[in-house]
């Protein structure tokens, strides 16, 4: 008889060598940056640079391509890490994992060597599914990709495009054919440079200003067909696979956030004294951190077994959607509640508590808002009645 048992909550010796080096990198290149990327909202290139030497912008790029090739449960470990440090700049930093997911997905080999390969010299790239009329609803996409010859045409504006401003290609979802609805729409990648494809300036936010968010024009962009991932009609699927993958990871960016929250609260509650003690002695406050820890454990249990789901080729629609909304809702209590934990100085931009509030909010909008995921768990949940 076996005596294996088959559930393990320890990190095997190369999972913690990866949170090591990620949590190293946070510390000496992400926090001490970390404000002043958040007061100016600038590209933050020289920490992106630095990470682009460490792969860390290629977490989910197989091997072969020369990339990390890191497992979902891998690269969970190192979302957090870089998060906890500052998520604009993780952002900034992991988006062509986001970006490659459909070339990793659906590419033939030639698309997947040259433009994994131009990631792996240095390159970024951007992810472009969402429209001005169509962000939770994909259906209502108006950007249409009409053969001609061996060649798309490409007309259309995505827009909240994150790190399409340094950009060097995009992966582009557009109709072929908007009367097959979901069946219809095909994705398509585009170099930076094409003729008809225009980048806006990046727009003004409330939170994870060192990630750009841009609008993506496309007017009469000529694509060869060779571009196209997968064939025709694919592009719905490859987006729903992607979602397997970038729904944990904004789980645990917002793991990540709230964990440093919980540390800046824990930190100040041993020392700020009032009533002659220290605040965490003060039941209302010890409680709140002690809340802000069991929430965080259970966020971060969720996304690991997303994760863990994903690399084992299980389904992970439900436990994907779960992680996302829990761990998003969940640290946007624990941020808020960290503001309160510091009163007066928490509102103050001197202390990274009302940072950590502001960032953490979009975890609970991009990659599907978390009343979508929870419209997702009801689909799933009553797929019998
Ligand atoms: C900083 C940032 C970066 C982003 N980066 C990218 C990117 O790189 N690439 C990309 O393609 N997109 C990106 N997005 C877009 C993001 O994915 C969308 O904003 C998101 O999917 C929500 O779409 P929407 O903004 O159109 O809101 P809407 O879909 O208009 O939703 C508005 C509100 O209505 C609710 N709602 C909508 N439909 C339903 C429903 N059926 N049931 C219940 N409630 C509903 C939503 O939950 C939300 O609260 C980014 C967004 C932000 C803010």
């Amino acid at each position: 008889m076996s005596n294996k048992i088959g559930m393990s909550f320890s990190l095997t010796e190369e999972q913690a060598m990866i949170k090591q080096m990620a949590r190293e990198f946070a510390e000496n290149e992400i926090i001490p940056h970390a404000e002043h990327y958040d007061k100016t909202h600038e590209y933050p290139r020289p920490v992106v640079e630095k990470a682009q030497e460490l792969g860390l912008t290629l977490l989910n790029i197989p091997e072969e391509y020369g990339g990390l090739g890191l497992s979902l449960v891998e690269e969970m470990i190192v979302a957090e890490e870089l998060s906890y440090g500052c998520s604009g700049i993780g952002l900034s930093i992991t988006i062509n994992c986001l970006a490659a997911l459909p070339i990793v997905i659906a590419g033939n080999e030639e698309q997947k060597q040259k433009y994994l390969g131009k990631l792996v010299d240095g390159g970024m790239a951007a992810y472009c599914v969402t429209e001005p009329e169509a962000g939770s609803d994909v259906a209502a996409l108006q950007t249409t990709a009409v053969k001609d010859g061996d060649d798309y045409i490409i007309n259309g504006t995505k827009t909240f495009i994150t790190g399409a401003t340094v950009a060097d290609w995009f992966t582009v979802f557009a109709y072929t054919d908007k009367e097959k609805r979901h069946n219809g729409v095909s994705a398509f990648v585009i170099e930076k440079g094409t003729p008809g494809l225009s980048v806006g300036k990046p727009f003004d936010k409330l939170g994870q200003c060192a990630s750009d968010t841009a609008e993506v024009v496309l007017e009469n962009v000529r694509v060869p067909a060779s571009n196209m991932l997968g064939k025709e009609g694919y592009g719905f699927m490859i987006a729903m696979k992607v979602f397997d993958r970038s729904r944990p990871s904004v789980g645990s960016m917002a793991v990540g956030i709230a964990r440093r929250a919980m540390e800046e609260a824990i930190k100040y509650a041993a020392e700020r004294k009032t009533m002659g003690k220290p605040i965490y002695r003060h039941q209302a406050i010890g409680h709140m951190i002690a809340d802000m820890a069991m929430q965080i454990e259970a966020a971060r249990l969720l996304v690991r077994k997303a994760a863990w789901q994903y690399d084992n080729d299980e389904s992970n629609v439900m436990s994907a959607s779960m992680a996302k909304a829990f761990a998003a809702d969940m640290a946007m209590k624990v941020t808020t509640d960290a503001v309160q934990v510091l009163g007066g100085y928490g509102y103050m931009r001197e202390y990274p508590v009302e940072k950590l509030m502001r960032d953490v909010k979009v975890c609970q909008i991009y990659e599907g808002t978390s009343q979508i995921q929870r419209n997702i768990l009801v689909r799933e949940l009553f797929k019998n009645s």
